[in-house]
């Protein structure tokens, strides 16, 4: 009898890990899958189903006796979770940051469970990656919230700084540090645990202060890569392989994207978390006198259009917030057809977070092989028509190459410049997120189009004779 249940107990057991190593080979799929635009629906179902074989894995093992409260927090995870997953597109940096909140909420959770089960005797490397644990997600909860309601706008989106701020944060989680290194030499010491978990909460929240809702996207990819190293460290503490991997993955891939974020912002780690980016330039932008434009009407645009024989469009945030995205296809539709070659120059960090504008244009069935990075791009500026830039700013912004005084010096951009003609679709002379002007609009060759995105490429469609009504 007692045979049989150990003969079923270790079948089940090597159950659960084929049915782990299916998930985590999907997880690995999903993020080499969703690299690429012709795949990454593919990479949505393997993260999704392997995120399913996970739970159920999970909820196959021998140690749960009782599914009440599992069932529970089940149907009340669903419940939050699918009106999470319906908002708009614009806020999905904020949405990210929830999930990323209550990942490490359940991460902090889960590790002060462990410790009071197991002190006083917790070996010294269980109580180290317990610690790595607790603190990373600790802090990761809160500066996750505040990240997610800086973007919300719930909370002040300005920096907040002071003298000697950084040398306060930092001490905040050396003292944090310090509990968790002392806990490792004397596990037995519980009065001090709290503290461990207080200190990395407090911290989270004074980590976001100085830090401008501007930069916010960049800290949420960084807040990820927390999230996901403090669930590997979960793993090593629950002893579960299938964490370690999805947490080393996640973990691993937020830092990448914040680094990629970096770069083409051409922002260094310590200027995004200490440089309270964004605030100054935009006092300095309100200040300056009006300089001249040309504008011109959507009937103007259309036959500058027209007459071109390449058009390259740039989009940017204007377009996804107008979600203009499906009057630029029936715009690439009509042009095509009248033999102009179009093409789309999509930044690195075109829009509010990485990949925006190819899931827009995507979403419009746009053809990927019309859709150029900007390296494959910038060589053929100087041979095209008419550089058309809808709801875009900083990414064409010039001064980045010229001026050395300017915030986004050295940020790489699209070299719309060079185009022949350059034309403009924006609502009026607002700046975009760096809150700098852009000499780009005061050229010669520049034309104006002010109107809101949808609206104006509507009316050009028009004009060209184009449109679906
Ligand atoms: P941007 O510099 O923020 O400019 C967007 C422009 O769109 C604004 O100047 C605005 O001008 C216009 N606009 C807004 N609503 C519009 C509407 N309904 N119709 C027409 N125009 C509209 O955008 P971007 O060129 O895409 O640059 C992205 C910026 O975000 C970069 O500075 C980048 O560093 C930063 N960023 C990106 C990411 C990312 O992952 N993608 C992450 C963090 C930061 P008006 O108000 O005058 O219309």
């Amino acid at each position: 009898m007692i045979n049989e249940s150990m003969t079923t107990l270790a079948g089940s057991q090597t159950l659960i890990e084929i049915v782990y190593l299916i998930a985590s080979a999907l997880f690995i799929l999903s993020l080499k899958w969703m690299s690429s635009p012709t795949t990454a629906r593919h990479g949505v179902w393997a993260g999704e189903i392997g995120m399913v074989l996970a739970i159920a894995g999970t909820l196959l093992h021998h140690g749960i006796i009782d599914y009440k409260w599992i069932i529970i927090a089940l149907v009340l995870g669903t419940g939050i979770g699918i009106p999470l997953g319906m908002v708009q597109m614009t806020a999905v940096p904020q949405r990210t940051a929830l999930s990323h909140a209550f990942g490490a909420f359940c991460v902090t959770l889960v590790g002060t469970a462990e410790f009071y089960l197991r002190t006083p005797t917790v070996p010294r490397f269980m109580m180290s990656v317990l610690s790595i644990e607790v603190i990373l997600g600790g802090l990761t909860f809160t500066g996750s919230l505040m990240a997610a309601g800086k973007l919300q706008e719930l909370l002040p989106q300005r920096p907040i700084t002071y003298r000697g701020q950084n040398i306060v944060n930092l001490s905040f989680l050396a003292v944090a540090v310090g509990i968790a290194i002392y806990l490792v030499i004397h596990p037995g010491a519980r009065q001090l645990f709290p503290f461990m978990i207080g200190i990395p909460l407090i911290f989270g929240v004074l980590m976001i202060i100085p830090i401008g809702g501007a930069d916010m996207p960049t800290v949420i990819s960084l807040l990820n890569s927390y999230a996901g190293l403090s669930a590997a460290a979960m793993g090593f503490v629950l002893d579960s392989k299938l964490l370690i991997i999805a947490g080393a993955l996640d973990g691993s891939s937020g830092f990448i994207l914040s680094v990629i974020m970096s770069k083409a912002m051409n922002r260094s780690f310590s200027n995004v978390l200490f440089g309270a980016f964004g605030q100054v330039q935009i006092a300095a932008a309100a200040g300056e006198e009006a300089k001249p434009v040309r504008s011109a009407t959507a009937e103007e645009a259309a036959s500058i259009l027209t007459a071109a024989n390449k058009v390259v469009i740039v989009p940017g945030y204007g377009m996804a917030v107008a979600q203009a995205q499906h009057k630029v296809r029936e715009l690439y539709d009509a042009l095509t057809k009248r033999g102009v070659d179009v093409r789309f120059a999509i930044h690195p960090v075109a829009g509010r977070m990485p990949g925006h504008m190819n899931v827009l244009l995507a979403e419009a069935d746009i053809p990927y092989d019309r859709l150029m990075e900007m390296d494959e791009i910038n060589g053929d500026f100087a041979q095209t028509d008419v550089a058309l830039i809808i709801g875009a700013n900083d990414v064409t912004n010039p001064a980045a190459r010229t001026d050395a005084g300017s915030p986004i010096y050295g940020m790489p951009i699209l070299d719309v410049d060079k185009a022949r003609t350059v034309m403009v679709i924006k609502r009026g002379m607002s700046p975009g997120f760096a809150g700098i002007d852009n000499p780009l609009y005061y050229l010669d060759k520049t034309l104006m189009l002010f109107g809101d995105a949808k609206s104006f490429v509507n009316n050009i469609v028009r004009e060209v004779g184009g449109g679906h009504g």
